[in-house]
């Protein structure tokens, strides 16, 4: 008799974006007219096309496979030399972070690798998770058996909260107890708030006095506006021997679609085991990926290069003003419309305040009903998201202007 992972069953059923899904496509069955006029803001996907560099990069790679003397088959599981150079020389080395080449880990997607990096972490680790929060880091410990049950507000067993509310400007502080390993993520999605250096030194202190591990997730650094703010967990002292970093080129090159990301683990990061022994993870990560990865396509990786040619920079550049352009439009108009606003400035995302009493999917229903816009109802990220809802600006300029000025025409 074999058994399934009961795990599995402790995750919550109504799912966010499949709940989401569901009411939007019985609007649409309801009101064919206004369905036509449907703007989607809810799902963090960028829209606009892959930069050009990026597409020359598809194509010579491809050609490249075609003939016979450079085709090439499986590639280094963690990644091609080309690539893992070119990242850690401009993301970290150019801007004065000791990062190594072999520390670069090229993979398909920060969603896996945040998921996958519990392979090589303790069960015992008591865990630190943002409420809100993007749901993998949760659901992933969940299916690990990280956790007990959910209560009934959804949260679960054995989990430390960090609340982000607008007392605290939606980061995270460090808890008064001991835990082994924190998830943050800056520029933050769903709340589009960025961690200060002070903020993330602090963090890092506590990791350390704790000999803790902070997972951080910069997906959306390329977001950042503000020079004051740091783009990598390792631009803090001591973060080398306390932290992973998750990076993607899926909201910088678009490439949500195409897949590739990677993660930095610092050789110089340990971790004890269960006899007390300190030892690098830096290892096990690498026979991880070894052992249950068989690298990212070569094309891919060559179109992951193109984005640090300098015409890729810059074409990567204008994609991310386009977006952050697009948040402007929708913060000014939400303004407008007389709600609380916060993010949008260092980060594809605007974090809007419900009007008094009303609760995230009340304000999800309306908007859906009366501006006929998809938007993602904050407590689906966590129950401190409750009050809230998140507006991407993954959208066209004209799509943008227009639920701008659809937020205004509400009566709440
Ligand atoms: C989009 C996103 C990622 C990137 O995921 P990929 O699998 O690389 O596409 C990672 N973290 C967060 C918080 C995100 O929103």
């Amino acid at each position: 008799m074999a058994y399934l992972n009961d795990n599995y069953l402790k995750l919550k059923a109504g799912y966010l974006f499949p709940e989401i899904a569901r009411r939007v496509k019985v609007f649409c069955e309801q009101n064919p007219e206004p369905a036509k006029r449907l703007i989607r803001c809810g799902i963090g996907d960028v829209t606009e096309p892959l930069p050009a560099a990026v597409v020359a990069a598809l194509h010579k790679s491809v050609e490249e496979l075609s003939v016979r003397a450079t085709f090439r088959g499986y590639g280094p599981e963690q990644g091609y030399d080309f690539l893992r150079v070119a990242i850690a020389q401009n993301d970290y080395r150019a801007h004065g972070l000791d990062v190594a080449d072999d520390e670069i880990f090229v993979s398909d997607g920060s969603k896996c690798d945040c998921g996958n990096i519990l392979d090589i972490l303790g069960h015992q680790n008591r865990l630190a998770i943002s409420d809100p929060v993007y749901p993998v880091y949760v659901d992933t410990n969940v299916m690990a058996g990280h956790t007990g049950d959910a209560d009934a507000a959804g949260a679960y067993a054995g989990v430390v909260y960090l609340p982000c509310t607008a007392q605290n400007g939606f980061v995270p502080e460090p808890p008064s107890q001991a835990v082994d390993l924190i998830y943050l993520c800056s520029p933050n999605n769903p709340t589009g708030a960025v961690a200060t250096r002070a903020q993330l030194t602090a963090w890092v202190e506590y990791a350390r006095q704790h000999r803790a591990i902070i997972l951080f997730d910069a997906a959306y650094e390329a977001y950042i506006t503000d020079p004051a703010i740091p783009h990598s967990i390792y631009e803090i002292p001591g973060a080398r021997e306390c932290a992973i970093e998750f990076r993607s080129f899926s909201k910088n090159g678009g490439f949500t679609g195409v897949r590739c990301a990677f993660t930095v683990v610092p050789k110089s990061l340990l971790a004890q085991t269960a006899a007390g022994e300190f030892k690098p993870l830096h290892p096990l990560w690498n026979r991880r990926m070894s052992t249950k990865f068989n690298g990212v396509s070569y094309f891919v990786q060559r179109a992951a290069e193109a984005i640090y040619s300098p015409e890729g920079k810059t074409q990567v550049r204008a994609l991310v003003e386009h977006y952050l352009g697009n948040a402007q439009v929708l913060v000014q108009g939400a303004k407008a419309a007389g709600l609380q606003v916060f993010g949008g400035v260092n980060a594809p995302y605007i974090w809007v305040q419900t009007p008094a009493g009303i609760t995230s999917w009340q304000a999800f229903d309306k908007i859906l009903n009366e501006a006929n816009v998809v938007i993602t109802p904050g407590s689906g990220f966590g129950s401190k998201g409750e009050g809230y809802f998140r507006i991407s600006a993954f959208n066209s300029r004209a799509n943008a202007e227009e639920v701008a000025r659809r937020l205004q025409t509400l009566k709440w």
